[in-house]
């Protein structure tokens, strides 16, 4: 799907393969090869918004990381009970997610990175530190895969909103359709999205129009913009540090309770600035 450009126009969907938007405005886009005009643009591009000034003020992007293990026996997956295909999650603030996929490898995506000034990452081998990372923070809670082996890890880019939560907006006048925002979560929202932007054109009141997500008036500056840099790569750092410090806080045994506390309402306070 690289490079893909997508405009609805006279409501057909026209995609221009291999060919990615340069620039775009109320009405009309441009490529290297083409320049269209449309009633409706609908840049869907999530992770990839600051590509597409002034898209990426409302969303940017982070990257995530992943990484898959040989396909395990059916005695591990018992033994580390998540033999009926269980996804799963932790009690961090930070994000941790893990499933088994059909040829039974354990895949596992963890924490996450933001470059200064929203630089995307084009480079998607990952070190054997952050290969190593995600085996730590794996084997922490299935020690009995420590030493197991990965083979595979990617990652990609992906679009956060200012609110951390997603959004669907229509701009009748200006005719642009946005959704995004997915953070993290977009398989199923993104499919949402497409399905509420279409009732949204078409002006049809539906289930999908009235949910909390959808901003029926206003273009994409209703949307919350981001801070300006260097606040948010300070931001990001410090919010961070500061849940790190909470997870090997809490994940010490040995530690007083009043450290534990504090290292909570630190993380806690910090966290207030992602709303
Ligand atoms: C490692 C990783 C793991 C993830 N795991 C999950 C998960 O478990 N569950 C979940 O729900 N979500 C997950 N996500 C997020 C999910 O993949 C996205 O939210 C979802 O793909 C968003 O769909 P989309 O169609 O909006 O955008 P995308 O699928 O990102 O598509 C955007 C498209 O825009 C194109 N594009 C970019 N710039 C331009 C341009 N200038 N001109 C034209 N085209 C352009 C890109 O090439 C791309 O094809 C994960 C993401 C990553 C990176």
């Amino acid at each position: 799907m690289r490079g893909l450009a997508r405009t609805v126009q006279n409501m057909g969907v026209q995609i221009y393969e291999n060919s990615p938007v340069t620039h775009w405005q109320s009405g009309s886009l441009r490529t290297a090869k083409a320049s269209v005009r449309s009633r409706w643009i609908v840049p869907a591009v999530e992770g990839y918004s600051v590509t597409l000034p002034p898209l990426g003020r409302y969303q940017l992007p982070v990257q995530s990381l992943i990484v898959a293990t040989k396909p395990l026996s059916a005695a591990t997956w018992d033994e580390i009970g998540l033999s009926r295909g269980q996804a799963f999650s932790e009690f961090s603030r930070q994000v941790t997610y893990g499933q088994r996929t059909a040829d039974n490898r354990l895949i596992f995506g963890a924490r996450g990175g933001y470059q200064f000034a929203g630089k995307l990452r084009h480079n998607f081998d990952l070190t054997r530190d952050e290969v190593e990372l995600r085996r730590y923070l794996f084997g922490e809670l299935f020690p009995q895969l420590k030493n197991v082996q990965i083979t595979h890890a990617w990652g990609g880019n992906l679009g956060m909103s200012r609110h951390f939560k997603p959004h669907m907006l229509c701009d009748r006048a200006n005719g642009i359709a946005l959704s995004g925002g997915y953070g993290g979560e977009g398989v199923g929202a993104s499919n949402l999205g497409g399905r509420t932007l279409a009732d949204l054109i078409l002006e049809r009141d539906t289930e999908l129009t009235q949910q909390p997500w959808v901003l029926p008036d206003g273009g994409i500056h209703a949307l919350r913009a981001w801070e300006p840099e260097p606040c948010r790569w300070l931001g990001y750092n410090a919010i961070i540090k500061s849940f790190v410090h909470e997870d090997q806080t809490l994940a010490n045994p040995a530690t007083a309770p009043w450290r534990r506390k504090l290292a909570s309402q630190v993380a806690g306070f910090m966290e207030g600035f992602m709303h």
